[in-house]
Formats: structure tokens, C-alpha cells, sequence
């Protein structure tokens, strides 16, 4: 068999360039707790996202959760099921109820025509996610969100370094969250941020991160432990002088997918959209068994029997999970179902080499 392909492959700096970066620490022995390496990186990160203001978290997860938290807030928050574990788990480790907002069939992000007829007196926030680096219909959103009093926390752990009409992706809503994981476009091995606008917030978030600690003697709430070690900062200011390289080649890599499976009968492709500078993070392709001939499953059991990993990325819907059993109705979200069944993303990182690229269009090509 010739070489796998994983799915993904996490971006590196060289080693030595890594060594270098954190060889002070052995000078200082300060190695988390809101170091130089967590002060710089946010610095470089709020110019890099062009937001206002950044703080760094142990992962994206708890970016989303503690966000939520900050809000106080309480009742029904409106999301969608086409995501991952994490989006639907924040809301509901906050106390708060999840509302499965539908998805549009062609960006995947929530279908904002459905989403005004799922307020209730009971709603507080929208969680929705920019999934596959697509944004959200942004201005519909906010339209909807002032019009109600509600608080917006976007979920852009996949929209590392976008803009959307030229400005920075993470200075929509209340708050955006992203995800610097290993497999995400820029990582800091585990990681994460949230983007905000209002100082308070801000604190609160801050406090929130460090168990609610607000001086020596003053604990103020009740919070967790999610501060950005040095360790992980150092990665991510490594990372983040090759990022705009990084998303360069995985631009390459996204071309030469379309140049291949662009024509190709019963499949769906990412859209390309308007208005917004991309990562490259995803290529999900949405198979019609119909027009296809062959199932979103029957091709990734043949890629993977070439060594080719692919990832049924979302699937299944979070409000389908065992641990909501009997909760919510999948029925509600039924475009969300349907691509669920039928989407698959291909492998993509910045070294993946066109001629991969090919080999694995040639096996999705030929299926028989
Ligand atoms: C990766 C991811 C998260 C969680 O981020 P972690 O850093 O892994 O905790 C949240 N939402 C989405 C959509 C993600 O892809």
C-alpha cells in the first residue's frame, strides 16, 4: 500500500526555531499564569485578527463555555446541530438550553430564515458557527439579535485569520471564539481565544479563567481553570510568523480539489463566498448517492482501503447524541440530517502535496 494520507496534519515550526522561543523560561522558571509568552502572543494576535481585544484560553472549548458563562446568562440559547461536540456541550455545561436552528444547504452556516420563528420569551443568546471557515450570514444575525436584546457569541473556531467586507472575523457580536488546536489552521498544540468588544466582559472572562480569582483575597465567582500555559504561547507566536505561508499552501491544495472534482456529477463542493478572505481550513465534499452512484460512506471506506483518511465532519448531529437521548427531535433540522449523511472532508494541511491531491481525486473519480 502506498503512504497514508491522514486527515489532517498539524503545523510545526522548526525545532529550532521552537528552542529558541522558549529558552528563557529556563531563565525565569515562570512558565504559565499569564507569562511574557501569553502577554506577547495575545498582543500579536489582536493586530494579527485585527479585533479589539484578545485573551487566551487552554482551548477553544473552554472559550465557548466560559464566554457563555461571562454573559450570566440564562434560559434558551439558538444553535445549530451541524457542528462540533463542543458548540452544543458549552451551552448546555452552562445550564442553558440549546434551540437547534436548521442549517442553509449551501454555506452549512445556520439558516437565518428560520431562525427569528425559534425566539421565545425565554431566549437570551445565538451560538452560531462559522463552520468550515464559512461565515455566517453576519448581518441578518445582528439584524435579528438587536431586534430581540439578544447576546451574539460566534463560534469561529474554524475562521483562524478571515475577514469578512475587510474587517477581522472575531469583531462580530458580543464575542467570537476560536480554536487554536493542533488540527486547526494555526494551533498552539491545545489552545484558544475569545474576541470582544466590552472591558467588562473582558474581566469577567479574565477571572473566569483563573477560578474566579479577582485579587489575593477575592474570589468573585465561581470559575475554572483554562489559562493559556507558556509552553503552548511560545508555539503559537512560532506559528503565527508562518501562518500567512501556511494558508497560502492550503489555498494551492483547495485549488486543485476544485480543478479535479469541480465537474464532477453528484458532488457538492464548498462554496467560494463573497466578501470574505478564507483560511482554507476544510474541503467538504457532499456526495448524492443519487446522482453519484455511490454512497458518502461507500467512498470513504474505499479511500480509506488506499490509505486515504477522510473524516465524516459533522456526523452525527449533536442533537443526536447519546447523552441528549429523547431531548431534542432531529427532525427539526432536516438539511442539517440530510448533509450529515452525505458530507465528507478531504484530508488538507499546507504540505499536502499535489500529486496526493490527485491520487485521492483519482479514487473518488474511478469509484468502481
Ligand atoms: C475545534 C472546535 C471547537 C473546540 O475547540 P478545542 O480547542 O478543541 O477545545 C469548538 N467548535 C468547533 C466548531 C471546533 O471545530
Amino acid at each position: 500500500m502506498k503512504k497514508k494520507i491522514l486527515v489532517t496534519r498539524s503545523s510545526m515550526p522548526d525545532m529550532q526555531e521552537y528552542m529558541e522561543e522558549i529558552k528563557e523560561l529556563w531563565e525565569t522558571h515562570w512558565i504559565t499564569n499569564m507569562g511574557v509568552k501569553h502577554k506577547e502572543l495575545q498582543k500579536q494576535l489582536t493586530e494579527y485578527l485585527s479585533v479589539e481585544n484578545v485573551d487566551l484560553l487552554t482551548n477553544g472549548h473552554m472559550a465557548l463555555e466560559l464566554t457563555l458563562q461571562a454573559l450570566k446568562l440564562s434560559g434558551e440559547v439558538i444553535t445549530t446541530p451541524f457542528t462540533f461536540a463542543s458548540t452544543t456541550h458549552a451551552i448546555v455545561r452552562n445550564g442553558l438550553t440549546p434551540v437547534f436552528c436548521d442549517i442553509d444547504p449551501v454555506d452549512f452556516t445556520m439558516d437565518v430564515t428560520k431562525l427569528e420563528a425559534l425566539i421565545t420569551d425565554r431566549t437570551c443568546a445565538i451560538v452560531p458557527v462559522h463552520v468550515y471557515g464559512n461565515v455566517c450570514n453576519i448581518e441578518e444575525i445582528e439584524r435579528i439579535a438587536h431586534k430581540y436584546d439578544l447576546r451574539v457569541v460566534y463560534d469561529a473556531a474554524h475562521t483562524f485569520g478571515e475577514t469578512y467586507k475587510g474587517k477581522g472575523i472575531g469583531s462580530f457580536g458580543d464575542a467570537s471564539c476560536f480554536s487554536f488546536h493542533a488540527t486547526k489552521v494555526f494551533n498552539t498544540i491545545e489552545g484558544g481565544a475569545v474576541c470582544y468588544k466590552d472591558k467588562e466582559l473582558g474581566e469577567r472572562l479574565y477571572n473566569l479563567k483563573n477560578f474566579g480569582i479577582r485579587g489575593p483575597e477575592m474570589v468573585e465567582s465561581v470559575g475554572a481553570n483554562a489559562k493559556m500555559n507558556e509552553f503552548s504561547a511560545a508555539m503559537g507566536l512560532c506559528n503565527l510568523r508562518h501562518v500567512d505561508e501556511e494558508i497560502a499552501k492550503r489555498k494551492h491544495v483547495v485549488e486543485q480539489y476544485r480543478k479535479r472534482l469541480d465537474d464532477v456529477e453528484g458532488l457538492q463542493l464548498n462554496p467560494i463566498q463573497e466578501n470574505v478572505k478564507s483560511n482554507y481550513a476544510y474541503f467538504p465534499v457532499i456526495f448524492d448517492e443519487k446522482v453519484f452512484g455511490y454512497t458518502r460512506n461507500e467512498v470513504a471506506d474505499k479511500l480509506a482501503e488506499h490509505g486515504v483518511f477522510s473524516r465524516k465532519y459533522f456526523y452525527p448531529l449533536t442533537n443526536t447524541f447519546d447523552c441528549f437521548h429523547g431531548k431534542f427531535d432531529v427532525n427539526e433540522t432536516p438539511v442539517a440530517l440530510h448533509v450529515s449523511k452525505r458530507v465528507l472532508t478531504l484530508p488538507l494541511y499546507a504540505d499536502l502535496s499535489l500529486e496526493d491531491v490527485d491520487r485521492i481525486c483519482d479514487l473518488i473519480v474511478d469509484m468502481e
